[in-house]
């Protein structure tokens, strides 16, 4: 089963005059790649990535993850996990608590071990047990990759998930989508910043007012293979 494949790709907002957000877009993405979504802000990195969670609907084309075609309104697979921005967590109780809040509230048995390997890989360590209101915006930012490492899907999908770090933390996150592919399985993960992606990326898609302008393993686009 290929992670992703994505073909013809479409997607004009309602009502926008301008040009496509995402336009004829197609690539696909192997098992065990970490893939990095690069583009400058307006790109149409976000659109893309919420058309491959099925949160918005293309005008065309078509996305498949694991075979299934996506399509809004459709449950989203339990292989997939996603990070977006501003994941709300309750500040009085601990990252521990909101995690299980979080997946019991998915359906799932209470007691799992994938819980603790996710916060593993996450590396929150001992700040698990404090309220959510001392954390650092870093920290904030691990515990909703954490949530979204969850059952450890075997595609990850995580849109900026540096924005609003520091140079240190953004080294961290690197490590976590590191050790997250090492385990054969998939990350996506957009950026508008080569200097992020080049270290922790094996492949990436290159993006630019809505279209695709090159796609391919990491050595070769920067040219240092
Ligand atoms: P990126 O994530 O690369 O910054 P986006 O996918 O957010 O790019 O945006 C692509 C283009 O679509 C931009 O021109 C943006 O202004 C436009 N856009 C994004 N979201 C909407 C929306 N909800 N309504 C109208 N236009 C949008
Ligand atoms: P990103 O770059 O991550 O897409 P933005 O700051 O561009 O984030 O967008 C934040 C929110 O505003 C999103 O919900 C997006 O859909 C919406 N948005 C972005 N551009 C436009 C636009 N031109 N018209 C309407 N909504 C937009």
């Amino acid at each position: 089963d290929v992670p992703l494949t994505i073909s013809g790709l479409t997607k004009r907002y309602a009502g926008s005059t301008d040009a496509y957000a995402v336009r004829d877009l197609s690539f696909r993405v192997e098992k065990g790649q970490v893939l990095g979504l690069l583009g400058p802000n307006g790109a149409g990195k976000t659109t893309t990535l919420r058309m491959l969670m099925g949160l918005i609907a293309p005008d065309d084309g078509e996305v498949r993850v694991f075979g299934h075609a996506i399509r809004p309104g459709a449950p989203v697979l339990s292989r997939v996990g996603a990070f977006v921005e501003g994941a709300g967590f309750l500040p009085h109780l601990s990252g521990r608590e909101n995690l299980e809040l979080y997946w019991r509230a998915t359906g799932r048995p209470a007691a799992d071990t994938h819980l603790d390997e996710a916060l593993e890989i996450a590396g929150l360590g001992g700040a698990l047990a404090r309220a959510v209101r001392t954390y650092s915006q870093g920290m904030r930012q691990r515990l909703a990759i954490a949530q979204a490492m969850l059952g450890l899907p075997d595609l990850l999908i995580l849109d900026e998930p540096t924005n609003g770090l520091d140079p240190p933390q953004i080294r961290e996150m690197r490590d976590v989508m590191i050790r997250y592919a090492a385990g054969g399985r998939t990350v996506i993960v957009s950026s508008h910043l080569l200097s992020e992606v080049e270290q922790s990326c094996t492949h990436l898609v290159v993006m630019d007012r809505g279209r695709l302008v090159q796609a391919g393993p990491v050595a070769e686009i920067t040219g240092s293979g």
